[in-house]
């Protein structure tokens, strides 16, 4: 039996997470694998506090958790309850596979992963008030926290036999916070002679990625361009409801959707639970459940390339429920 901490979130999330729960048990299921006891833990505006002992012990103990999308308060309120968590326990790699599954804007096939340094940059939320008319916000870049993202992504490539890692940075401007990134994860490449390392600007990425996504295979950022990259990346493929994620440390994983709780369609059932539902096959992945991620992952794929079963974000007109419903039977 499987122990695995499941934080529903709020928004979509329940909604999300509650379509990749099911998926991932009939995965498990038809493969006669173990199956899960899910420990379901709130945080945020659904818990009594915002981020409580009890979800940080589950966590601690299980290692291993299934995580929908939290809102975090803008321009005032808590720090946001993801971030909080990918600090806490170091989750230093925040992984994006992006992939075209469905036939969209672009003819060429579309498939590469974001590594997202998850720990630092701009997101360790150090601002301060210097006058009531000026407020200074810390970017952190730490050689460590550099080193050790640029070798998850070539680690990666490399395990795949891939031939080009792309690295995004400003540093002709942040000549020295992202110049030390740049530094470090051009140092962590000689260690991989087969693989190449491109170097590219941040603004010409986000054109290059809009031009040409296929020309890319594996991508190492900064924390906040990450995070805007991958939204890009997301709009190229067919929308946030479909693109899966995890962040990572060397003992503790944490799979969730890259895109946030969606209040203008949360509790309507019009959520797409497939980016929540590909995270459960990345976490499937992760506990060596190969044949039953396969399965999930191919059943996703056949149910999506029928239009008629697409939910609506993709122009169909399934709900969440019947869409999983769906996946269930082709499963
Ligand atoms: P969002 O990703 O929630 O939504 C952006 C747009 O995409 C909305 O129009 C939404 O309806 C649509 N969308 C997102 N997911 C979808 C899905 N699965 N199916 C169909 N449509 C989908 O971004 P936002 O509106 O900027 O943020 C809302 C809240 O989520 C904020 O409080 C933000 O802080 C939080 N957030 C949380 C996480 C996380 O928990 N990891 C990540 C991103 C944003």
């Amino acid at each position: 039996m499987y122990q695995i901490t499941l934080i529903p979130g709020d928004g979509i999330g329940p909604e999300v997470t509650a379509s990749a729960k099911a998926l991932i048990e009939a995965a498990l299921e038809k493969h006669q694998s173990p199956k899960i006891a899910w420990d379901i833990q709130n945080a945020g505006q659904t818990a009594e506090t915002i981020l409580p002992d009890v979800l940080l012990n589950s966590l601690e103990k299980n290692k291993i958790a299934l995580k929908g999308p939290i809102t975090t308060p803008i321009g005032k309120g808590f720090k946001s309850i993801n971030v909080q968590l990918r600090q806490k326990y170091g989750l230093y790699a925040n992984v994006r596979p992006v992939k075209k599954i469905i036939e969209g804007r672009y003819d060429e096939n579309i498939d590469f992963v974001i590594f997202r340094e998850n720990t630092e940059g701009l997101y360790a939320g150090v601002e301060r008030v210097d006058s009531p008319d000026r407020i200074i916000a810390e970017k952190i870049t730490t050689r460590q926290a550099s080193e050790r993202i640029g070798r998850a992504a070539f680690d990666y490539a490399h395990k795949l036999g891939l031939n080009k890692v792309t690295v995004v940075h400003k540093a002709n401007i942040l000549k020295q916070c992202d110049g030390l990134f740049l530094e470090s994860v051009t140092k962590v490449s000689k260690d991989y002679p087969d693989i190449d390392l491109e170097a590219v600007i941040v603004d010409n990425m986000a054109m290059q990625l809009v031009m040409t996504p296929s020309k890319y295979q594996v991508i190492v950022t900064t924390n906040l361009y990450g995070d805007i990259l991958s939204d890009l990346s997301a709009g190229l493929v067919g929308g946030l409801g479909l693109v899966p994620g995890a962040n990572l440390n060397d003992d503790m994983a944490v799979f969730e959707p890259v895109h946030g709780s969606a209040p203008d369609i949360a509790g309507q059932d019009l959520a797409n639970p497939t980016a929540c539902i590909l995270s459960g096959v990345m976490l499937l992945e992760h506990l060596g459940e190969i044949e039953a991620a396969h399965s999930l992952y191919q059943a996703v794929v056949d149910t999506l390339n029928t239009p008629s079963k697409r939910t609506k974000d993709l122009g169909g007109t399934l709900g969440t429920k019947a869409y999983t419903e769906a996946i269930l039977e082709s499963l």
